[in-house]
């Protein structure tokens, strides 16, 4: 928590300004019983009307300053508090956006979501209510002590013996409390959690007629919640009856030792009544402060958890390579302080030996083999390939197979574990990471489109894409003519998530989007699996005749998709299984026949193939 507020120091002045104030109101308010006093001492006493509006008027005057400085204060407070969620939150937003997809998998998004929202808000009233209360409530508390030695010594004694049994009672129920909330609020992370899985699964549980079971564990979990809850009231509950008995019980001693005070003529019965109104500004105070350091131990919690995201950093350096280096060929001695083992592989050497070579090549796969964090063994090894610029590569395989791993591996979204991937001759990892992706065109195997206009949805390829640009990636892709139909055409809104659009269309949309940046290398991951046969088959022609055509990978589990690539990758759960042309595979690898025929008789299979 304490690395967080390091974002507060853009808010210095506000956070001294804002304590500052509720001092002085603070004080003011401490006036007010000496105030009463002097009405009934002097004012009721003597009959003097005249200094009993005077008197008034100086309230009036206390009331106004301290409202004043009040409002002075939560102004101050408040526009820290909200400066620093703000700042918080965006350089949080930052750094998520910084870690690669290995921590993304480690954290999930739900998290994410949570640390970025609701405990960025805790924080923040966190922060709000220490700047207002945490010096206040111990000034009045400790002030209204001092005012009442001022008016009397003995009766003030009254004070010191309440103050500690007050806040016995207080912080004792805090104490109980503070863990019982914290139950309370991972039952409500619980409930939050099925809430969002139900909802976003609520097809799955109809069609699969599980309304009456999910209702009944929302039911017990929403159950369980409410009990909690409902013991915890139950005992914070307990704070009013027990506060007041001792309250009410000073006040009998107070009232008791004053009479007699009085009768004796050591003080006046105006300050017996400020005693006791000072009796009550100690006992809000101290419930305002318990309810200040619930709020406190809660902000301390979430910001702990939003430290510990920070704390997360990306497995993956950005590459040192600018571009005059990309002329000054590879680079291979600058590539080996970059790996963390230093190891210098048999491969490494071999390859390293000869960059002049690679250079010919769109993309290499050097024996790369690649596990994922925590998922065991390696989720596909011993790669090897080597792609012309222009080329089509058709990676086929079971799901499961790894063929998302290993396309995934070019734009550099997950580390290679052992060997490594080339691109134009560069080791991945040497390339500035902006600058690899500006290269590649991806196409994720879940279509992912973000709530707009087409045209906006069109412009994350190229920022200053024209609508002829556009229109053509759109042909390319085969959506021109849905797009045509369209209200507004380019202007038609997408809703977040394309939740309009059916998921051929999300499919070519996102293909497109791919295309109007014009990549040297495009994937397609999977991309046209919700396409039928005709538009699939139209789409791989346009890209084979587009002018300076890209190298293409196509991952697709039907084998006429990527029967006429250049090479075929065949992948058996992680491991190559095959490479070559179609004609090749089908001769020799059992795999690929398999998957083959198993999606085309053999007469039907002689006819493609003539
Ligand atoms: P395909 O695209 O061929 O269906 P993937 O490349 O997606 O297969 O997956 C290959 C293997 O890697 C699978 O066993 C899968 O469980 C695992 N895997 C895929 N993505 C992740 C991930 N983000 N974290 C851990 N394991 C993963
Ligand atoms: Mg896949």
């Amino acid at each position: 928590m304490r690395k967080l507020l390091i974002y507060l120091k853009d808010y210095k002045k506000e956070s001294i300004l804002g304590p500052l104030f509720k001092l002085l109101e603070a004080s003011f308010e401490l006036f007010v019983p000496l105030v009463m006093a002097a009405i009934i001492d002097v004012g009721i006493a003597n009959g003097d009307k005249n200094y009993i509006l005077k008197m008034c008027g100086v309230l009036i005057l206390l009331a106004v300053i301290g409202l004043v400085c009040s409002i002075t204060a939560q102004f101050f407070a408040a526009k820290a508090a909200v400066g620093f969620a703000a700042k918080l939150r965006h350089v949080l937003f930052a750094h998520i956006q910084s870690l690669s997809y290995t921590e993304m998998d480690a954290i999930g998004t739900s998290t994410m979501i949570t640390r970025m929202t609701s405990d960025i808000n805790q924080v923040q009233s966190g922060v709000n209510m220490v700047l207002r209360l945490f010096l206040r409530s111990p000034f009045i508390v400790f002030g209204a002590m001092v005012m009442a030695f001022t008016i009397d010594v003995k009766a003030a004694l009254i004070f010191v013996v309440i103050i500690p049994l007050l806040a016995i009672v207080v912080f004792g129920i805090m104490l109980i409390t503070i863990p019982l909330f914290k139950k309370v609020q991972s039952g409500l992370d619980e409930v939050l959690g099925i809430t969002r899985e139900n909802l976003t699964g609520s097809r799955v549980i109809r069609a699969f007629h599980k309304e009456k079971e999910e209702i009944e564990t929302f039911h017990e979990k929403n159950q369980l919640l409410t009990n909690l809850q409902l013991y915890v009231g139950k005992i914070s509950a307990l704070m009013n009856p027990l506060t007041y008995i001792l309250i009410n019980a000073a006040l009998l001693v107070l009232i008791w030792v004053g009479a007699i005070r009085v009768d004796n003529g050591a003080i006046l019965q105006g300050e017996v009544v400020a005693l006791v109104n000072y009796m009550s500004q100690i006992l809000i105070e101290l419930v305002k402060l318990a309810n200040l350091i619930i709020t406190v131990t809660k902000a301390v919690a979430c910001g702990n958890r939003i430290e510990s995201v920070f704390e997360i950093h990306s497995s993956m350096s950005d590459g040192h390579r600018t571009k005059s280096d990309a002329h000054a060929g590879g680079n291979p001695a600058k590539r080996q302080d970059l790996r963390s083992d230093g190891h210098r592989t048999k491969s490494d050497a071999h390859a390293g030996g000869n960059p002049a070579k690679r250079q010919d090549y769109a993309v290499c796969f050097d024996n790369v083999s690649m596990g994922y964090q925590g998922g065991g063994e390696y989720a596909v090894s011993n790669i090897n390939l080597k792609v012309k610029r222009g080329e089509t590569v058709g990676v086929i395989g079971g799901t499961g197979s790894g063929k998302s791993t290993v396309i995934n591996l070019i734009p550099r979204f997950y580390d290679v574990s052992e060997g490594a991937v080339y691109v134009s001759g560069e080791d991945v990892r040497d390339y500035k990471l902006s600058e690899l992706r500006d290269k590649i065109g991806i196409v994720p195997q879940k279509a992912v489109l973000f709530a707009g206009t087409i045209r906006e949805n069109m412009k994350w390829g190229k920022a200053d894409a024209t609508d002829e640009e556009i229109n053509e990636a759109l042909d390319i892709a085969q959506a021109r003519e849905f797009v045509e139909q369209k209200e507004g055409k380019l202007d038609a809104e997408i809703e977040q998530g394309g939740r309009n659009l059916s998921g051929g269309q999300k499919q070519r949309l996102t293909i497109a989007r791919a295309l109007v940046k014009k990549p040297e290398i495009l994937i397609l991951d999977d991309s046209a699996s919700a396409l039928d046969y005709a538009t699939d088959a139209a789409l791989r022609h346009s890209i084979r005749e587009m002018k300076n055509a890209p190298t293409v990978f196509i991952v697709s589990q039907r084998a006429a998709s990527i029967l006429h690539a250049d090479q075929i990758l065949v992948l058996d759960d992680g491991d190559v299984a095959g490479l070559g042309t179609h004609a090749e595979l089908l001769e020799n690898c059992e795999v690929y026949q398999e998957i083959y025929y198993s999606q085309f008789s053999k007469e039907e299979g002689e006819e493609v193939h003539s």
